[in-house]
Order: C-alpha cells, then sequence, then structure tokens
C-alpha cells in the first residue's frame, strides 16, 4: 500500500540573489512498511525533498501527498505531522528538556495527552531505542549516539507511522552510528515506514530501495544491488560504493570470480571462504 506520493514535485527556492530551483520535477512512490534511503552529493535536494514529506516546505508545483493527504492542503497539516516524523542531523538542536524523559515526553506533552498515556508511550519509546537505563540522565552527559536515540525516542513517542532521517550519523563516531543504526533497522522491522538520507553507503545499502538525486532530480532508484552493480556509473555522479562493492569490483578485474551481488563484508568474506 501506497503511504508517500510526490508527482512533479517542483520547489523554488527565493533569495536575495535570486531564484534557486532546489527540486526539478522529483516524481516517486513509497509504500507503507518500506525502508528506503535517499543518497546524493552536497546540495543535490535531498533535505529539501525531506521537508516535503512533513509539509514543512510547500511545492512550488507538483503535489505531495502523505496517505492520500495533500501536503498543500492546510486543513491536513496537523494530520500530517502525526503521521511524519523527522530526525535530523545534529541530536544537540532536538533536545530541549533538562532530563531524558522530560524530553522524550516533550512532544506528547504538547499535544495535551493523558500523564499516565505519556508515562507508557515514554517507557516503550526509550525501551525501544535500548536507553531505559537513562531516563533520569541530563542529556548533556551522554555520547553523540545516545543523544541521537533519545531525538528518535522522541518521534517514537509520537507514534507516527512514517519516520525520516536526514543524516542522522553524520555527526555520530563509529559506535553511535552503529547504535543508530541498528534502532532505525530495529523500527523497520516493527513495521515503520523509514527515510533515510545519508552519505554512509554501508548505511543505504541496509534499505530495501535506494534513490539517487542528483541537481533537483532523481535520477536512478532500485535495490542497493541494483544502485550499486555499476561501480564506475556512481562514481561519475560523485557518490561512493559500500568498501565491499569496491574491492569485489577490483577484485573481479584481478580475474577472481565472484558473485554479482556483494554488498557487504559478510557477503565478500562468504564468496571468498566458500
Ligand atoms: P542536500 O540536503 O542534498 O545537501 P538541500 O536540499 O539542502 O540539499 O539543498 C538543495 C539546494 O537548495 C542547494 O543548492 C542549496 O544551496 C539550496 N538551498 C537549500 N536551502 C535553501 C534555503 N533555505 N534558501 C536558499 N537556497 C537553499
Ligand atoms: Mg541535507
Amino acid at each position: 500500500m501506497e503511504i508517500i506520493r510526490v508527482e512533479n514535485l517542483k520547489h523554488i527556492y527565493k533569495t536575495a540573489a535570486g531564484e534557486k530551483i532546489a527540486l526539478d520535477d522529483v516524481n516517486l512512490k513509497i509504500s507503507a512498511g518500506e525502508f528506503i534511503s535517499i543518497i546524493g552529493t552536497n546540495g543535490s535536494g535531498k533535505s529539501t525533498l525531506a521537508k516535503h514529506f512533513n509539509a514543512l516546505l510547500q511545492p512550488s508545483s507538483g503535489k505531495v501527498f502523505v496517505e492520500n493527504l495533500d501536503t498543500a492542503d492546510e486543513k491536513n497539516l496537523w494530520e500530517i505531522r502525526s503521521k511524519v516524523g523527522m530526525v535530523f542531523q545534529n541530536p544537540d538542536n532536538e533536545i530541549v528538556a533538562a532530563i531524558v524523559e522530560d524530553d522524550v515526553a516533550f512532544g506528547l506533552e504538547n499535544l495535551g495527552i493523558e500523564p499516565s498515556e505519556i508515562r507508557r508511550r515514554v517507557d516503550l519509546a526509550l525501551d525501544t531505542v535500548n536507553m531505559t537505563d537513562y531516563k533520569k540522565f541530563a542529556p548533556s552527559k551522554l555520547s553523540g549516539g545516545q543523544k541521537q536515540r533519545i531525538a528518535i525516542a522522541g518521534a517514537i513517542a509520537m507514534q507516527t507511522k512514517i519516520i525520516v532521517f536526514d543524516e542522522p550519523t553524520a555527526m555520530l563516531d563509529p559506535q553511535g552510528r552503529h547504535e543508530v543504526l541498528s534502532t532505525i533497522k530495529k523500527l523497520h522491522e516493527n513495521g515503520l515506514t523509514i527515510i533515510l538520507i545519508t552519505h554512509f553507503m554501508e548505511e543505504a545499502a541496509q534499505a530495501e530501495k535506494i534513490f539517487i538525486m542528483d541537481g533537483g532530480k532523481i535520477i536512478k532508484q532500485g535495490t542497493p544491488q541494483e544502485i550499486f552493480s555499476d561501480v564506475k556509473e556512481i562514481k561519475k555522479i560523485g557518490l561512493d560504493v559500500p568498501a565491499p562493492v569496491e574491492l569485489a569490483d577490483r577484485l573481479r578485474k584481478k580475474g577472481l570470480k565472484l558473485p554479482k551481488n556483494i554488498l557487504t563484508a559478510e557477503d565478500l568474506s562468504n564468496a571468498l571462504a566458500k
């Protein structure tokens, strides 16, 4: 079942310097429960597209629908935002309270939800991101990965069906990146629709489907295997392929017979040690 539909979306930023076309005739469909990733070089339009998914921006032309609700229709705003959560790059900008559990509860309190229901949802959200032990902590005492998981817990507690992650691991160390990606995968397994914008190709490779953006357009979409099958083409766009894909590609060029669909370190080691 389709959950998001983008039709001929154009976004123009008007600035003192003139007009900037950030999105140019974007079309895409996302199904409920899907885990998709959006990749593309800096300035290709990823964040602008992300902000259309929960009506933070309005189309200059074209349409965006979330469960058939038109994001351009003001009376749909509240309902759309209750369906689509956002997690951004810098958790420090998202954390508002001085205690972890208050921070996770913040959005719910603003909605006027009953205290007992807030308690239940906060506990569940903290459990989902594996941060229950830290609920009385000050967020300032947490690592980047832990802070980002608190921000994610805030989105989970809102019970949105879709969470859009805009480079959620960009500021984290490898451990933090791993924690956040495991959390994202768990949310997908729990049935949420996941949109992950990332410049880490290993992260994108975990999605079911990848969209490549370039110059405000979606220039390619497919499974990770399909997307990373042509290493030369990906590099021409200015992107990388996951390290195991690159290594497999080089080994093939040296005459080694390897299967076509190598994506992860596990795939590669399995193929080599067979
Ligand atoms: P990405 O997230 O892929 O790096 P963005 O969506 O942030 O790309 O930006 C797409 C283009 O729109 C870039 O050229 C960027 O400079 C421009 N842009 C982004 N935000 C604004 C803004 N608020 N005002 C003017 N131009 C913007
Ligand atoms: Mg961006």
